[in-house]
């Protein structure tokens, strides 16, 4: 299904662009416009590997897709370069939201870790307050040109790091005024939610919701402990859940899985899953069940009755868009409308919002798929 150059794509004669969407997994640093890169970083004296925003571009996505870690962590050193000052934070949140609108996202909610903003003295406080600044001017944008849209913050603190506990009480002090939830993000493996057991102890106790990466760089375990010791309500991206499912035998479109106790209890207790198809292609997440499209366990997770959800995870990375994700599965997996609009349904009962909320969602989802 070709995506074209309005960054679209049709499915059964439906733009996948104007339907309303749900993106739960959205990092603010992987989603910064190259034109915007080159200006910030000319502002600060910052050095840009292109000048060019198409040639910054294709810069991403060739790092992003060379099979070095090395090579694709360069790419966020790159943007969050250009965002530790109020006006760079600002800015990228402003174009994040304004993204987002124009590919017809109503609700979002956006990670990103303020303690990697911090270089040029900035406060946590005063970065947060920067990216919400921009939030809100990106959503008066949206509206101004006909599109409704929401977008919550998701405090996250880096795994490798000892500032969870802290980054956990600037979340839970941000609720209510555009913190929706809680995150940690970095090396996966080797830093087990259970490292961060006082940060996750004090979000149960404030009954602050949180989304624990996990299923990603590392396998059941790391998932094991981002429920238990994380009290996880999703799991970004969760992939990897689909170890503890055995394929017992296949025929024809009959498939007989034996589950293990972990994936039971995430199929049964309905726990999303914040997969990202291009993403866990690129990092290697899905390596020990192929490397290609096909070859990714999200049908698998669908048919069985999963709670799966699409997501970009990084589109200046993966040069993607939450259109293209849908449009790359429903080519893959021969899907048709009705399995989008279940997709986007699982993400907005995920949400991290009130009950009442995120009926209105499913409401207006309801309503977009049958229009
Ligand atoms: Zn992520």
């Amino acid at each position: 299904m070709p995506i074209d150059q309005h960054g679209d794509a049709l499915l059964d004669g439906t733009s996948i662009r104007a339907l309303p969407k749900v993106s739960l997994h959205d990092h603010l640093d992987g989603g910064v416009r190259p034109q915007t890169i080159i200006e910030l970083a000319d502002a600060i004296d910052l050095e840009v590997p292109e000048t060019d925003a198409d040639d910054l571009a294709d810069w991403f996505a060739e790092k992003s897709d060379s099979g070095s870690l090395v090579e694709y962590l360069k790419t966020f050193d790159l943007t969050t370069g250009v965002m530790q000052t109020r006006e760079g934070l600002t800015r990228v949140a402003r174009e994040f939201v304004e993204d987002l609108a124009a590919d017809g996202v109503i609700y979002g909610e956006v990670r990103w870790a303020p303690e990697q903003h911090l270089s040029s003295g900035l406060s946590l406080d005063e970065a947060v307050a920067a990216v919400q600044e921009g939030i809100e001017e990106g959503e008066d944008a949206a509206e101004r040109q006909g599109r409704d849209i929401r977008v919550g913050q998701l405090i996250t603190a880096m795994r490798h790091t000892d500032r969870s506990l802290e980054i956990a009480k600037l979340a839970v002090q941000w609720r209510s005024r555009g913190a929706v939830g809680f995150d940690i993000a970095g090396p996966e493996d080797g830093f087990p939610p259970s490292h961060h057991r006082e940060a996750f102890d004090y979000l149960a106790s404030e009954f602050f919701p949180a989304t624990v990466h996990a299923g990603e760089a590392a396998g059941l375990d790391s998932i094991r402990s981002a429920l238990i010791d994380g009290r996880a309500l999703r799991l970004g991206h969760g992939v990897r859940i689909a170890e503890d499912l055995e394929v017992v035998s296949r025929a024809g479109e009959e498939v007989l899985v034996q589950f293990g106790e972990l994936a039971r209890w995430v199929r049964d207790r309905e726990i999303p899953l914040e997969l990202s198809p291009s993403s866990n292609l690129q990092t290697g997440a899905i390596e020990r069940w192929g490397t290609t499209m096909e070859d990714h366990p999200f049908d698998l997770l669908y048919q069985l009755g999963f709670s799966v959800t699409v997501n970009v995870d990084n589109r200046t990375m993966s040069r993607t868009s939450l259109t293209r994700e849908l449009a790359l599965l429903a080519e893959t997996f021969e899907y048709g409308l009705d399995d989008l609009e279940v997709f986007q349904l699982n993400a907005a009962a995920g949400a991290f919002l009130a009950v009442e909320e995120r009926e209105e969602l499913i409401e207006l989802i309801s309503e977009g798929f049958s229009a």
